[in-house]
């Protein structure tokens, strides 16, 4: 509210690079379309989590996009959302409109657009839930009936993801999620879209989707504004040249 006072007063700066000239200075918003693929993609990890749906992404997450993201959830700068919600929604139109179930959803019973839970340290560190708005107002955008919701919540409490590698953070997130009994009737049989801003190991999506699944979805998909291109060191030798890890693009 206070910096919602202030934004009249004052125009903010650019989220990146902090010029007067808010949220994002041209500079900084064409750093960022550089990160942005021409079309969405399908992004799978590699290796790929047991139980990975089909993961559709705006772009690549790096550089100027994931500073974004980061400033967006971790440095108050909500005023991101409209260019952010912007990024997210070709990824998941994309998702919705290559399903013949997704499509069918939309004309009928409707769709289950469903954010990824966050974990309740996070939010109580941030204070909300930073990727809701993103996912709703990305989802307006979608032809039909779309009901997001918060169906999914944590089981237990789990590690941070960030220093953990692929088989960690799969051992992490095991059993993780379910879907809240109140939603389970939502749920059931329905044609669900799991949605999360970066993805990186596909760890929490594979999860995500395992919860669904178990509680009857028919069918579950997944969108994301990014997607990490991760570099690796050769097997063995930690000094050698990094190996680009290689994501399936169709
Ligand atoms: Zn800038």
């Amino acid at each position: 509210m206070f910096s919602d006072l202030l934004d009249l007063v004052l125009p903010a700066s650019c989220a990146l690079c902090h010029r007067p000239d808010g949220p994002l200075c041209p500079g900084c918003r064409a750093a960022v379309e550089e990160c942005l693929h021409p079309s969405p993609r399908v992004a799978l990890p590699s290796p790929c989590p047991p139980g990975m749906p089909q993961c559709w992404v705006s772009g690549e997450a790096s550089g100027a996009l994931r500073a974004v993201v980061t400033a967006y959830k971790d440095e108050q700068r909500r005023d991101l959302a409209r260019p952010l919600s912007a990024w997210l929604a070709p990824a998941l139109g994309a998702a919705t409109g290559s399903n013949a179930g997704a499509r069918r959803a939309l004309r009928g019973r409707g769709l289950v657009v469903v954010p990824v839970p966050g974990s309740p340290r996070a939010r109580r560190r941030r204070g909300d839930v930073p990727l809701r708005p993103l996912v709703t107002s990305a989802a307006e955008g979608l032809a039909g009936r779309a009901l997001v919701a918060d169906v999914l919540a944590p089981t237990r409490i789990t590690r941070d993801q960030s220093a953990l590698d692929a088989a960690e953070r799969a051992l992490n997130l095991a059993g993780a999620m379910v879907v809240r009994e109140r939603h389970r009737r939502v749920v059931e049989g329905a044609v669900c879209v799991v949605v999360d801003d970066l993805i990186t190991t596909g760890a929490t999506l594979a999860e995500a989707s395992r919860a669904l699944r178990d509680a009857g979805a028919a069918e579950v998909l997944a969108a994301a504004i990014g997607a990490t291109r991760r570099r690796l060191a050769v097997d063995g030798q930690t000094d050698g040249p990094p190996l680009e890890r290689v994501w399936r693009q169709v």
